[in-house]
């Protein structure tokens, strides 16, 4: 502000100093240009006067170099009708060259007198003269030199310069004192309450338009807080990782949610994602977002499986940003992963049984098998038709289970089931001399009666099968502290320790011939795991190879219900 004041002071201040100058230069010259002619021409006649009257007697009784008393430096030259110069109040008349030829000579030898200005070669001095015939005929010329105008205004140079220096000075404290006092009362406005400022007049629309925009400012400002809440309100409360990224990958927003997944915390807006996440998986699919509108990509935080949506922000037309969201599919992942491992194993289990009956079916087509072996081959069919059945039957509770579509509940006698169960094995144990004993009380629990029978038939067969020849077992009802527990107990081959906590996998099996020979399928225990979940009960495994396996399923209170 005081540079633009001072050069504009300055600027005006140089120019009317310089228009003053050349002004009055120009009128004073012109002025004594005029006197100076005039009074040459009058000192011409008077030294014609006296030349006429005192001939040459008359010039050399002036002093030399020659001075009239008002004119100085003037140059008198007497010339003769000839052109020879007869006398020169500067240079000794021989000396100087025969002036018939020159102009002003000529002129005032035909016109009686004559008068003009000459210039030197580099301009800066001019030479007036006048020239007058006297009566002899003899020409008498005076002349005198002057400085032209460039030459007074270079030798005016100094203090003009000097001038010019004295009001850049002024100028500059001129300036910087107007500044001072335009400037003082901008700086003690207060823009807050522009209305209550007393500046100046001129300032007041400006005052009016920022009390204006103020308001617009609080309204907005109001507006976005309100905006700002109702979003801090939702994302806090939301159970999704929330991210919004700007356009450079720098967290403009994180809900509490994301911060616990990448384990940040609020400190992290403002910094870029991947210091928040070091692996470049989500990086790359931010990037790709960005590229190219959406991306979704599966990565492990915090040992839950997550998928993360991220989508780009576009805002008329330019990308803002992205927004990533994260969900947490561990669950939906591992049932995936089952379901598919499920899928195999089935396709497997049904592969093997199938091709041993198309096999025996092909070779009796074919007229291959002797007859005395027709029979066995046909045994083979029926086996592992059998299996196949027994199989379908066990997938088929088993997604019944899956989908929870099972039927009502009602009051179940767990004595009397494991009763029915046993009976119904019990010609199958006697094969194998295996003693079947079961005890306890009438305990009722609220469950579905032909998912309890056969979970007691799944557990019993399996205390049966992996059982040695004349071994036992023993089923127990009974009620304790926290519930009613069913307990089957062998004394069977038992299970490896490393092994106990797979058995209830499908299609598990410890050893698969073993179970194969005794028609198993693998998915006794995890129906069985499937029936005690359904009914809340939990499962307990103790084994010890050699000596026997006691599973136990415990229900809880809720269920118990004495007869
Ligand atoms: P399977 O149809 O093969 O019997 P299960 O799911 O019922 O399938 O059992 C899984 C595996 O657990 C069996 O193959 C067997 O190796 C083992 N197992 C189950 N019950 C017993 C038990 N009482 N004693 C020893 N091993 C057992």
């Amino acid at each position: 502000m005081t540079k633009k004041i001072f050069r504009s002071i300055l600027l005006a201040a140089v120019s009317v100093l310089l228009a003053s100058l050349v002004i009055i230069m120009g009128c004073l010259y012109d002025y004594y240009r005029n006197v100076q002619e005039k009074q040459l021409r009058d000192e011409l006649r008077l030294a014609s006067y006296g030349v006429e009257a005192g001939g040459s007697g008359y010039l050399e009784q002036l002093a030399s170099p020659y001075r009239f008393a008002s004119v100085a430096d003037c140059r008198l030259t007497w010339i003769a009708a000839d052109g020879k110069v007869l006398f020169d109040t500067h240079v000794p008349a021989a000396e100087m060259e025969n002036h018939a030829d020159r102009a002003e000579v000529r002129e005032a030898m035909a016109e009686g007198e004559s008068g003009g200005v000459r210039y030197s070669e580099t301009l800066t001095e001019r030479t007036l003269y006048y020239a007058q015939r006297l009566t002899d005929g003899t020409v008498l010329r005076i002349s005198i030199s002057q400085l032209t105008v460039f030459a007074l205004a270079m030798g005016m140079l100094q203090p003009i310069l000097l001038t010019a220096i004295i009001a850049a000075i002024l100028s500059a404290l001129l300036a910087h004192r107007m500044a001072k006092s335009i400037v003082a009362p901008l700086n003690r406005l207060d823009l807050d309450r522009p209305l209550e400022n007393d500046a100046y007049e001129e300032l007041s629309p400006l005052l009016g338009r920022i009390h204006q925009q103020h308001r617009q400012i609080e309204a907005q400002l109001r507006e976005l807080g309100r905006k700002t809440e109702e979003f801090e309100q939702i994302t806090e409360n939301m159970g999704e990782g929330l991210v919004l990224l700007d356009g450079k990958g720098v967290v403009l927003s994180i809900n509490p949610a994301a911060r616990t997944i990448f384990h940040a915390d609020s400190a992290c807006v403002g910094q870029e994602f991947l210091v928040i996440d070091r692996d470049h998986t989500i990086n790359l699919a931010v990037q790709t977002a960005l590229e190219r509108g959406h991306s979704e990509v599966r990565a492990v935080r915090n040992d839950r499986e997550y998928q993360f949506d991220i989508s780009r922000i576009t805002v008329d037309g330019l990308t803002a940003g992205t927004v990533l969201l994260a969900f947490d599919v561990t669950e939906q992942a591992a049932a995936e992963r089952s379901r598919r491992e499920f899928t195999a194993n089935v396709s497997h289990e049904l592969k093997t049984p199938l091709q041993s009956i198309m096999g025996s079916a092909e070779l009796l087509e074919n007229g291959l098998v002797k007859q005395e072996d027709v029979p066995q081959f046909v045994g083979v069919i029926r086996t592992e038709a059998a299996r196949l059945v027994t199989l379908m039957e066990d997938i088929i509770h088993l997604s019944q289970l899956d989908e929870g579509t099972a039927p009502e509940k009602e009051q179940v006698n767990l004595l009397e089931l494991a009763d029915s169960a046993v009976s119904a094995l019990r010609e199958r144990a006697e094969e194998r001399h295996i003693g079947l004993s079961v005890s306890g009380e009438n305990l009722m629990v609220d469950g579905v009666r032909n998912f309890l029978y056969e979970m007691f038939y799944n557990l019993i067969d399996n205390a049966i099968k992996y059982n040695i020849d004349g071994g036992r077992v023993e089923l127990s009802v009974s009620a304790g502290d926290t519930g009613i527990t069913v307990s089957v107990k062998d004394t069977g081959i038992g299970i490896p320790p490393e092994y106990q906590a797979r058995v209830f996998e499908r299609f598990f099996r410890v050893d698969k011939s073993r179970s194969k020979a005794s028609g198993g399928t693998g998915l006794g225990l995890s129906i069985v795991k499937h029936i005690a979940q359904y009914h809340h009960a939990d499962l307990d495994l103790h084994s010890t190879i050699g000596e026997g396996t006691d599973i136990s399923v415990a229900f809880p209170n809720e269920h118990q219900m004495s007869k």
